[in-house]
Protein backbone atom coordinates (compact mmCIF):
# COMPACT_ATOMS: atom_id res chain seq x y z
CA UNK A 1 0.00 0.00 0.00
CA UNK A 2 1.37 2.99 -0.93
CA UNK A 3 1.86 6.14 1.89
CA UNK A 4 0.64 9.43 -0.39
CA UNK A 5 1.48 11.35 2.63
CA UNK A 6 5.31 10.27 3.14
CA UNK A 7 8.01 11.72 1.37
CA UNK A 8 10.49 8.95 0.03
CA UNK A 9 14.39 9.21 0.16
CA UNK A 10 13.72 8.37 -3.68
CA UNK A 11 11.56 7.94 -6.13
CA UNK A 12 12.78 5.46 -9.47
CA UNK A 13 10.93 5.84 -12.60
CA UNK A 14 11.22 2.72 -15.17
CA UNK A 15 10.95 -1.02 -14.10
CA UNK A 16 13.44 -2.29 -16.27
CA UNK A 17 16.89 -3.58 -15.00
CA UNK A 18 17.94 -0.24 -14.22
CA UNK A 19 15.54 0.75 -12.25
CA UNK A 20 15.29 -2.35 -10.54
CA UNK A 21 18.40 -2.76 -9.13
CA UNK A 22 18.65 0.38 -8.77
CA UNK A 23 16.02 0.50 -6.41
CA UNK A 24 17.14 -2.63 -4.98
CA UNK A 25 20.73 -1.25 -3.94
CA UNK A 26 18.84 1.67 -2.63
CA UNK A 27 16.96 -0.14 -0.23
CA UNK A 28 20.01 -2.33 0.85
CA UNK A 29 21.52 1.00 2.00
CA UNK A 30 18.60 1.72 4.21
CA UNK A 31 16.64 4.47 2.01
CA UNK A 32 12.92 4.15 1.59
CA UNK A 33 12.41 3.81 -2.24
CA UNK A 34 8.97 3.56 -4.52
CA UNK A 35 9.48 2.11 -8.23
CA UNK A 36 7.04 3.36 -10.70
CA UNK A 37 6.50 1.49 -13.90
CA UNK A 38 4.06 2.76 -16.11
CA UNK A 39 3.00 -1.10 -17.71
CA UNK A 40 2.09 -4.28 -16.01
CA UNK A 41 5.62 -5.75 -15.91
CA UNK A 42 8.73 -5.46 -15.33
CA UNK A 43 12.03 -5.64 -17.19
CA UNK A 44 11.11 -3.46 -20.50
CA UNK A 45 13.74 -4.49 -23.56
CA UNK A 46 13.73 -7.98 -20.90
CA UNK A 47 10.66 -9.51 -22.12
CA UNK A 48 10.10 -13.86 -22.07
CA UNK A 49 6.98 -14.89 -22.45
CA UNK A 50 5.27 -18.27 -23.62
CA UNK A 51 5.67 -18.50 -27.68
CA UNK A 52 2.68 -18.32 -29.49
CA UNK A 53 0.47 -21.42 -29.57
CA UNK A 54 3.20 -23.44 -26.94
CA UNK A 55 2.28 -22.37 -23.27
CA UNK A 56 5.28 -23.93 -22.27
CA UNK A 57 7.74 -22.91 -24.51
CA UNK A 58 8.98 -19.64 -22.87
CA UNK A 59 11.12 -17.42 -25.73
CA UNK A 60 13.00 -14.27 -24.37
CA UNK A 61 11.85 -11.56 -27.21
CA UNK A 62 14.34 -8.71 -26.11
CA UNK A 63 17.43 -9.30 -24.07
CA UNK A 64 19.04 -12.76 -23.83
CA UNK A 65 22.67 -12.94 -23.54
CA UNK A 66 25.60 -12.56 -21.34
CA UNK A 67 28.55 -13.55 -20.46
CA UNK A 68 29.82 -14.11 -16.97
CA UNK A 69 33.71 -14.15 -17.31
CA UNK A 70 33.13 -10.58 -18.85
CA UNK A 71 30.39 -9.26 -17.27
CA UNK A 72 31.34 -8.94 -13.68
CA UNK A 73 27.60 -7.15 -12.90
CA UNK A 74 25.63 -9.64 -14.14
CA UNK A 75 27.62 -12.18 -13.02
CA UNK A 76 27.32 -10.44 -9.54
CA UNK A 77 23.85 -10.96 -9.63
CA UNK A 78 23.47 -14.29 -11.13
CA UNK A 79 25.87 -15.51 -8.31
CA UNK A 80 23.69 -13.93 -5.32
CA UNK A 81 20.29 -15.61 -6.81
CA UNK A 82 21.74 -18.78 -7.48
CA UNK A 83 20.02 -18.07 -11.29
CA UNK A 84 21.32 -21.24 -13.84
CA UNK A 85 22.45 -20.51 -16.95
CA UNK A 86 22.96 -22.61 -20.12
CA UNK A 87 25.21 -22.60 -22.77
CA UNK A 88 24.28 -22.42 -26.13
CA UNK A 89 25.90 -25.22 -28.41
CA UNK A 90 27.20 -24.63 -31.44
CA UNK A 91 26.07 -23.93 -34.80
CA UNK A 92 24.90 -27.71 -36.64
CA UNK A 93 24.44 -25.51 -39.94
CA UNK A 94 25.56 -22.02 -41.35
CA UNK A 95 25.17 -20.20 -44.30
CA UNK A 96 26.18 -16.75 -45.75
CA UNK A 97 24.92 -14.14 -48.17
CA UNK A 98 27.60 -12.04 -48.81
CA UNK A 99 28.64 -10.38 -52.55
CA UNK A 100 25.48 -11.72 -53.86
CA UNK A 101 26.03 -15.32 -53.30
CA UNK A 102 25.06 -18.19 -50.80
CA UNK A 103 28.19 -19.65 -49.22
CA UNK A 104 29.08 -22.48 -46.52
CA UNK A 105 31.93 -19.75 -45.82
CA UNK A 106 31.15 -15.74 -44.50
CA UNK A 107 33.87 -15.12 -47.47
CA UNK A 108 35.38 -16.09 -50.42
CA UNK A 109 38.99 -17.25 -49.85
CA UNK A 110 40.45 -14.52 -51.84
CA UNK A 111 38.90 -11.66 -48.96
CA UNK A 112 40.40 -13.24 -45.98
CA UNK A 113 43.25 -10.23 -46.13
CA UNK A 114 40.73 -7.92 -46.50
CA UNK A 115 38.64 -8.86 -43.67
CA UNK A 116 41.77 -9.22 -41.77
CA UNK A 117 42.13 -5.40 -42.38
CA UNK A 118 39.34 -4.33 -41.70
CA UNK A 119 38.92 -6.43 -38.05
CA UNK A 120 42.43 -4.82 -37.59
CA UNK A 121 41.33 -1.24 -37.86
CA UNK A 122 38.28 -2.05 -35.24
CA UNK A 123 40.84 -3.54 -33.48
CA UNK A 124 43.17 -0.46 -33.05
CA UNK A 125 40.23 1.87 -32.54
CA UNK A 126 38.86 0.11 -30.05
CA UNK A 127 42.24 0.25 -28.35
CA UNK A 128 42.04 3.49 -27.63
CA UNK A 129 38.74 2.65 -25.41
CA UNK A 130 39.58 1.83 -21.68
CA UNK A 131 37.26 -0.45 -19.71
CA UNK A 132 36.73 0.44 -16.63
CA UNK A 133 36.75 4.04 -17.35
CA UNK A 134 33.79 6.04 -18.62
CA UNK A 135 33.99 6.45 -22.69
CA UNK A 136 33.75 9.84 -22.55
CA UNK A 137 36.70 10.31 -20.25
CA UNK A 138 39.17 9.32 -22.86
CA UNK A 139 39.86 11.29 -26.33
CA UNK A 140 38.09 9.31 -29.00
CA UNK A 141 35.31 12.02 -29.88
CA UNK A 142 37.17 11.48 -33.51
CA UNK A 143 36.02 8.17 -33.46
CA UNK A 144 32.10 9.64 -33.77
CA UNK A 145 31.33 8.79 -37.55
CA UNK A 146 29.46 6.82 -39.76
CA UNK A 147 30.29 3.24 -40.13
CA UNK A 148 30.52 3.89 -44.04
CA UNK A 149 33.36 6.88 -43.41
CA UNK A 150 35.19 4.52 -40.81
CA UNK A 151 35.40 1.80 -43.22
CA UNK A 152 36.29 3.93 -46.75
CA UNK A 153 39.78 4.32 -46.19
CA UNK A 154 39.85 0.45 -46.33
CA UNK A 155 37.80 0.32 -49.66
CA UNK A 156 36.56 -3.27 -49.18
CA UNK A 157 35.41 -5.89 -51.93
CA UNK A 158 31.50 -6.61 -51.38
CA UNK A 159 31.19 -9.66 -49.85
CA UNK A 160 33.57 -8.37 -47.00
CA UNK A 161 31.75 -5.21 -46.78
CA UNK A 162 28.20 -6.84 -46.64
CA UNK A 163 29.68 -9.24 -43.62
CA UNK A 164 30.35 -6.37 -41.53
CA UNK A 165 27.19 -4.76 -42.44
CA UNK A 166 24.98 -7.33 -41.60
CA UNK A 167 27.11 -7.76 -37.84
CA UNK A 168 26.34 -3.52 -38.06
CA UNK A 169 22.44 -4.19 -38.77
CA UNK A 170 22.03 -6.91 -36.11
CA UNK A 171 23.49 -4.70 -32.96
CA UNK A 172 22.44 -2.02 -34.78
CA UNK A 173 19.35 -1.87 -35.73
CA UNK A 174 19.77 0.58 -38.97
CA UNK A 175 21.53 1.14 -42.03
CA UNK A 176 25.22 1.02 -41.39
CA UNK A 177 25.53 4.57 -43.40
CA UNK A 178 23.20 6.19 -40.76
CA UNK A 179 24.72 4.84 -37.76
CA UNK A 180 27.77 5.73 -35.80
CA UNK A 181 30.84 3.29 -35.23
CA UNK A 182 31.11 4.78 -31.57
CA UNK A 183 29.23 2.45 -29.97
CA UNK A 184 30.46 -0.55 -31.60
CA UNK A 185 34.04 0.69 -30.84
CA UNK A 186 33.35 0.62 -27.45
CA UNK A 187 32.12 -3.03 -27.50
CA UNK A 188 34.53 -4.03 -29.10
CA UNK A 189 36.93 -2.96 -26.35
CA UNK A 190 34.47 -4.67 -23.57
CA UNK A 191 35.35 -7.68 -25.98
CA UNK A 192 39.14 -7.69 -24.84
CA UNK A 193 39.90 -5.55 -28.00
CA UNK A 194 38.45 -9.08 -30.45
CA UNK A 195 36.32 -7.57 -32.81
CA UNK A 196 35.27 -11.16 -34.35
CA UNK A 197 34.06 -11.82 -31.11
CA UNK A 198 31.12 -9.53 -31.43
CA UNK A 199 28.96 -12.40 -32.01
CA UNK A 200 30.55 -14.86 -30.98
CA UNK A 201 31.13 -13.71 -27.18
CA UNK A 202 27.94 -13.67 -25.63
CA UNK A 203 26.69 -17.50 -25.81
CA UNK A 204 24.93 -17.51 -22.09
CA UNK A 205 20.93 -17.19 -21.12
CA UNK A 206 18.93 -17.55 -18.09
CA UNK A 207 17.16 -20.66 -17.86
CA UNK A 208 13.36 -20.08 -17.34
CA UNK A 209 14.17 -16.83 -18.98
CA UNK A 210 15.36 -13.06 -17.97
CA UNK A 211 12.61 -11.86 -15.65
CA UNK A 212 13.39 -14.53 -12.82
CA UNK A 213 16.61 -12.02 -11.94
CA UNK A 214 13.61 -8.96 -12.08
CA UNK A 215 11.60 -10.97 -9.98
CA UNK A 216 14.34 -12.25 -7.73
CA UNK A 217 15.64 -8.19 -6.99
CA UNK A 218 11.96 -7.43 -6.10
CA UNK A 219 11.22 -10.29 -3.85
CA UNK A 220 14.81 -9.67 -1.87
CA UNK A 221 14.89 -6.39 -1.59
CA UNK A 222 11.10 -5.67 -0.79
CA UNK A 223 11.13 -2.68 -2.70
CA UNK A 224 7.72 -0.57 -3.66
CA UNK A 225 6.48 -1.16 -7.16
CA UNK A 226 3.68 1.09 -8.36
CA UNK A 227 2.61 -0.83 -11.43
CA UNK A 228 0.33 1.16 -14.15
CA UNK A 229 1.82 4.50 -12.74
CA UNK A 230 3.85 5.87 -15.59
CA UNK A 231 5.11 8.95 -14.20
CA UNK A 232 3.88 12.38 -16.74
CA UNK A 233 5.87 15.12 -14.76
CA UNK A 234 8.38 15.36 -12.35
CA UNK A 235 8.47 19.16 -10.51
CA UNK A 236 11.68 19.72 -8.02
CA UNK A 237 11.11 22.26 -5.13
CA UNK A 238 13.97 23.18 -3.05
CA UNK A 239 13.50 20.68 -0.70
CA UNK A 240 12.25 17.67 -2.75
CA UNK A 241 10.41 16.65 -5.62
CA UNK A 242 6.47 15.79 -7.09
CA UNK A 243 6.50 12.99 -8.88
CA UNK A 244 3.02 12.76 -11.02
CA UNK A 245 1.46 9.59 -12.42
CA UNK A 246 -0.77 9.23 -15.20
CA UNK A 247 -3.51 7.97 -12.78
CA UNK A 248 -3.18 11.02 -11.07
CA UNK A 249 -1.11 10.04 -8.06
CA UNK A 250 1.48 12.25 -6.85
CA UNK A 251 4.02 10.70 -4.68
CA UNK A 252 6.80 13.35 -2.78
CA UNK A 253 10.75 12.47 -2.45
CA UNK A 254 14.01 13.69 -2.18
CA UNK A 255 15.46 12.79 -5.28
CA UNK A 256 15.04 10.94 -8.18
CA UNK A 257 16.29 8.25 -10.29
CA UNK A 258 14.87 8.25 -14.41
CA UNK A 259 15.60 4.64 -15.60
CA UNK A 260 13.36 4.91 -18.96
CA UNK A 261 14.53 4.80 -22.47
CA UNK A 262 16.37 7.70 -23.65
CA UNK A 263 13.53 7.65 -26.85
CA UNK A 264 10.64 8.82 -23.94
CA UNK A 265 12.56 11.02 -21.83
CA UNK A 266 10.56 13.77 -23.40
CA UNK A 267 6.99 12.63 -22.71
CA UNK A 268 8.19 13.44 -19.17
CA UNK A 269 7.58 17.15 -17.81
CA UNK A 270 10.09 17.96 -15.97
CA UNK A 271 9.62 21.25 -13.82
CA UNK A 272 11.88 23.44 -13.80
CA UNK A 273 13.08 22.14 -17.25
CA UNK A 274 16.20 19.65 -17.75
CA UNK A 275 18.86 22.01 -18.90
CA UNK A 276 19.03 23.27 -22.21
CA UNK A 277 21.55 20.11 -23.13
CA UNK A 278 19.30 17.69 -22.04
CA UNK A 279 16.20 19.14 -23.85
CA UNK A 280 18.15 18.63 -27.05
CA UNK A 281 19.57 15.47 -26.90
CA UNK A 282 16.22 13.74 -25.68
CA UNK A 283 14.63 16.01 -28.12
CA UNK A 284 14.52 13.18 -30.99
CA UNK A 285 14.75 9.36 -31.23
CA UNK A 286 18.31 7.63 -31.81
CA UNK A 287 18.33 5.44 -34.67
CA UNK A 288 17.96 1.83 -33.98
CA UNK A 289 15.15 -0.12 -34.61
CA UNK A 290 15.69 -3.43 -34.95
CA UNK A 291 13.62 -6.31 -35.13
CA UNK A 292 14.11 -9.99 -33.60
CA UNK A 293 11.54 -12.78 -34.53
CA UNK A 294 11.11 -15.83 -33.18
CA UNK A 295 10.47 -18.59 -36.13
CA UNK A 296 9.42 -21.99 -35.62
CA UNK A 297 10.85 -23.99 -38.34
CA UNK A 298 10.93 -27.55 -39.65
CA UNK A 299 13.55 -29.41 -42.33
CA UNK A 300 16.41 -26.98 -41.10
CA UNK A 301 19.76 -28.81 -39.32
CA UNK A 302 19.41 -28.28 -36.12
CA UNK A 303 20.90 -24.83 -34.27
CA UNK A 304 21.37 -23.53 -37.87
CA UNK A 305 23.19 -19.92 -38.22
CA UNK A 306 23.37 -17.58 -40.85
CA UNK A 307 24.77 -14.19 -41.17
CA UNK A 308 24.37 -11.77 -44.47
CA UNK A 309 23.03 -9.01 -46.62
CA UNK A 310 19.26 -10.85 -46.98
CA UNK A 311 16.38 -9.17 -44.59
CA UNK A 312 17.30 -11.47 -42.35
CA UNK A 313 20.81 -10.00 -41.55
CA UNK A 314 21.50 -12.39 -38.77
CA UNK A 315 20.01 -16.17 -37.93
CA UNK A 316 20.72 -18.12 -34.94
CA UNK A 317 19.21 -20.81 -32.70
CA UNK A 318 16.73 -20.16 -30.18
CA UNK A 319 15.43 -23.42 -28.65
CA UNK A 320 15.35 -26.95 -30.07
CA UNK A 321 11.66 -28.08 -29.23
CA UNK A 322 12.70 -32.06 -29.69
CA UNK A 323 10.11 -32.87 -31.93
CA UNK A 324 11.63 -31.69 -35.75
CA UNK A 325 10.70 -28.37 -34.97
CA UNK A 326 13.03 -25.50 -33.22
CA UNK A 327 12.62 -21.81 -32.48
CA UNK A 328 15.29 -19.61 -34.40
CA UNK A 329 16.00 -16.11 -33.84
CA UNK A 330 15.90 -13.71 -37.23
CA UNK A 331 17.16 -10.54 -36.59
CA UNK A 332 16.40 -7.36 -38.79
CA UNK A 333 15.76 -3.68 -39.22
CA UNK A 334 12.43 -1.50 -39.83
CA UNK A 335 14.64 -0.14 -42.36
CA UNK A 336 13.36 -3.14 -44.21
CA UNK A 337 9.95 -0.98 -45.02
CA UNK A 338 8.26 -3.12 -46.86
CA UNK A 339 8.75 -6.03 -44.22
CA UNK A 340 6.07 -7.55 -41.73
CA UNK A 341 7.55 -9.86 -39.45
CA UNK A 342 4.04 -11.55 -38.27
CA UNK A 343 3.67 -12.64 -42.02
CA UNK A 344 4.61 -15.98 -41.78
CA UNK A 345 4.82 -16.69 -45.65
CA UNK A 346 7.55 -13.73 -46.06
CA UNK A 347 9.33 -14.67 -43.00
CA UNK A 348 9.70 -18.06 -44.64
CA UNK A 349 10.64 -16.42 -48.43
CA UNK A 350 13.28 -14.66 -45.90
CA UNK A 351 14.60 -17.56 -44.11
CA UNK A 352 14.71 -19.25 -47.03
CA UNK A 353 17.12 -16.82 -48.53
CA UNK A 354 19.67 -18.78 -46.48
CA UNK A 355 17.83 -22.34 -46.09
CA UNK A 356 16.12 -23.01 -48.83
CA UNK A 357 14.48 -26.18 -47.73
CA UNK A 358 13.43 -24.68 -44.48
CA UNK A 359 9.39 -24.33 -43.47
CA UNK A 360 8.23 -21.81 -41.46
CA UNK A 361 5.30 -23.69 -38.68
CA UNK A 362 4.75 -20.06 -36.90
CA UNK A 363 6.24 -16.76 -35.85
CA UNK A 364 5.75 -14.49 -33.05
CA UNK A 365 7.22 -11.20 -32.46
CA UNK A 366 7.02 -8.23 -29.74
CA UNK A 367 6.78 -4.38 -31.42
CA UNK A 368 9.18 -2.80 -29.06
CA UNK A 369 9.16 0.10 -31.19
CA UNK A 370 5.38 0.62 -31.12
CA UNK A 371 5.57 0.59 -27.40
CA UNK A 372 4.99 3.84 -26.12
CA UNK A 373 6.72 3.24 -23.03
CA UNK A 374 10.24 2.03 -24.85
CA UNK A 375 10.16 3.70 -28.58
CA UNK A 376 12.43 1.10 -30.12
CA UNK A 377 15.25 -1.21 -29.75
CA UNK A 378 18.99 -0.32 -28.19
CA UNK A 379 20.20 3.24 -28.15
CA UNK A 380 22.54 3.33 -31.37
CA UNK A 381 23.45 6.98 -32.18
CA UNK A 382 23.49 9.57 -34.90
CA UNK A 383 27.46 9.98 -36.35
CA UNK A 384 28.38 13.18 -33.78
CA UNK A 385 26.13 12.16 -31.31
CA UNK A 386 27.19 9.61 -28.89
CA UNK A 387 29.69 11.39 -27.26
CA UNK A 388 27.83 14.45 -26.67
CA UNK A 389 24.55 12.37 -25.78
CA UNK A 390 26.81 10.54 -23.20
CA UNK A 391 28.46 13.58 -21.91
CA UNK A 392 25.56 15.80 -21.28
CA UNK A 393 22.96 12.92 -19.81
CA UNK A 394 25.39 12.16 -17.24
CA UNK A 395 26.35 15.75 -15.97
CA UNK A 396 24.67 16.93 -12.85
CA UNK A 397 21.18 17.83 -12.59
CA UNK A 398 19.08 18.86 -9.68
CA UNK A 399 17.74 15.65 -7.60
CA UNK A 400 17.53 13.80 -10.78
CA UNK A 401 19.90 11.54 -12.38
CA UNK A 402 19.42 9.23 -15.29
CA UNK A 403 20.15 5.87 -15.30
CA UNK A 404 19.12 3.04 -18.01
CA UNK A 405 21.74 1.66 -20.50
CA UNK A 406 20.88 3.77 -23.51
CA UNK A 407 22.80 6.62 -20.69
CA UNK A 408 25.37 4.18 -19.89
CA UNK A 409 28.83 5.50 -20.06
CA UNK A 410 30.85 2.55 -19.77
CA UNK A 411 32.09 0.15 -22.64
CA UNK A 412 29.25 -1.67 -22.21
CA UNK A 413 26.22 0.41 -23.11
CA UNK A 414 23.08 -0.58 -25.04
CA UNK A 415 23.22 -4.46 -23.20
CA UNK A 416 22.26 -5.29 -19.78
CA UNK A 417 25.54 -5.07 -18.14
CA UNK A 418 25.47 -1.27 -18.90
CA UNK A 419 21.98 -0.89 -17.47
CA UNK A 420 23.81 -2.20 -14.50
CA UNK A 421 26.82 -0.20 -14.67
CA UNK A 422 24.59 2.63 -15.24
CA UNK A 423 22.32 2.14 -12.34
CA UNK A 424 25.21 1.04 -9.76
CA UNK A 425 26.44 4.99 -10.94
CA UNK A 426 23.46 6.19 -10.42
CA UNK A 427 22.77 4.56 -6.52
CA UNK A 428 26.51 6.47 -6.25
CA UNK A 429 24.82 9.86 -6.60
CA UNK A 430 21.64 9.80 -5.25
CA UNK A 431 23.20 8.52 -2.11
CA UNK A 432 26.20 11.29 -2.06
CA UNK A 433 23.28 13.90 -2.94
CA UNK A 434 21.13 12.15 -0.01
CA UNK A 435 23.99 12.94 2.19
CA UNK A 436 24.49 16.33 1.30
CA UNK A 437 20.50 17.61 1.17
CA UNK A 438 20.08 16.34 4.73
CA UNK A 439 23.84 17.43 6.28
C1 LIG B 1 15.34 -7.25 -29.18
C2 LIG B 1 16.38 -7.01 -28.13
C3 LIG B 1 17.40 -7.91 -27.93
C4 LIG B 1 18.38 -7.69 -26.96
N1 LIG B 1 19.35 -8.64 -26.75
C5 LIG B 1 20.24 -8.47 -25.73
C6 LIG B 1 21.14 -9.52 -25.37
O1 LIG B 1 21.11 -10.61 -25.94
N2 LIG B 1 22.03 -9.28 -24.35
C7 LIG B 1 22.06 -8.10 -23.65
O2 LIG B 1 22.88 -7.94 -22.73
N3 LIG B 1 21.17 -7.10 -23.96
C8 LIG B 1 20.27 -7.27 -24.96
N4 LIG B 1 19.35 -6.30 -25.23
C9 LIG B 1 19.43 -5.04 -24.48
C10 LIG B 1 18.81 -5.15 -23.09
O3 LIG B 1 17.54 -5.71 -23.18
C11 LIG B 1 18.78 -3.76 -22.48
O4 LIG B 1 20.11 -3.29 -22.39
C12 LIG B 1 18.18 -3.68 -21.08
O5 LIG B 1 17.06 -4.50 -20.94
C13 LIG B 1 17.82 -2.22 -20.81
O6 LIG B 1 17.37 -2.06 -19.49
P1 LIG B 1 17.00 -0.62 -18.96
O7 LIG B 1 16.56 -0.79 -17.55
O8 LIG B 1 18.08 0.34 -19.27
O9 LIG B 1 15.76 -0.12 -19.85
P2 LIG B 1 14.35 -0.78 -20.13
O10 LIG B 1 14.42 -2.25 -20.09
O11 LIG B 1 13.85 -0.17 -21.38
O12 LIG B 1 13.42 -0.31 -18.91
C14 LIG B 1 12.77 0.93 -18.89
C15 LIG B 1 11.43 0.79 -18.18
O13 LIG B 1 10.85 2.09 -18.04
C16 LIG B 1 9.44 1.96 -18.19
N5 LIG B 1 8.93 3.32 -18.48
C17 LIG B 1 9.09 4.06 -19.61
N6 LIG B 1 8.54 5.29 -19.44
C18 LIG B 1 8.03 5.30 -18.18
C19 LIG B 1 7.36 6.30 -17.43
N7 LIG B 1 7.11 7.52 -17.92
N8 LIG B 1 6.94 5.99 -16.17
C20 LIG B 1 7.19 4.77 -15.64
N9 LIG B 1 7.83 3.78 -16.32
C21 LIG B 1 8.26 4.06 -17.57
C22 LIG B 1 9.30 0.96 -19.30
O14 LIG B 1 8.01 0.38 -19.34
C23 LIG B 1 10.40 -0.05 -18.95
O15 LIG B 1 9.92 -1.06 -18.11
C24 LIG B 1 18.34 -6.51 -26.17
C25 LIG B 1 17.29 -5.60 -26.36
C26 LIG B 1 16.32 -5.84 -27.31
C27 LIG B 1 15.20 -4.86 -27.47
Amino acid sequence: MTDLDKTYDVAVIGGGLAGVSAARDLRDRGHSVVLLEGSDRLGGRIFARPFKGLPDVSVDFGGTWVNTSMQPLIRNEISRYGIALKEDSDPGCSAFHTGGVLRSVPIPAREIPDLQRALTRLRDASLRFTPGHAVTSVPVRDLDISVDDFFAPLDLPAATRDLLDAMVVVYGGWNPGALSVFSFLSQVAALGNEPDAFYGALTERFVGGLHVLLEAMVADSGVEVLFRHRAVAVERGTTGLTVRADNGVALDARECIVAVPSNVIRHIDFMPSLSLGKVKMVAENHMSRAIKCAIRVRNLAPRPFAMGSRGFHMICSGKELGDGTEIVYGFSSEYHMDFDPRDRERVQDWVREYFPSAEVVEVDFHDFGADPLLDGTYRIDRPGEAFEFLTVMNEPEDRIVFAGTDVDDSVWRTWMEGALSSSRKAVGVVTENLHRHTA
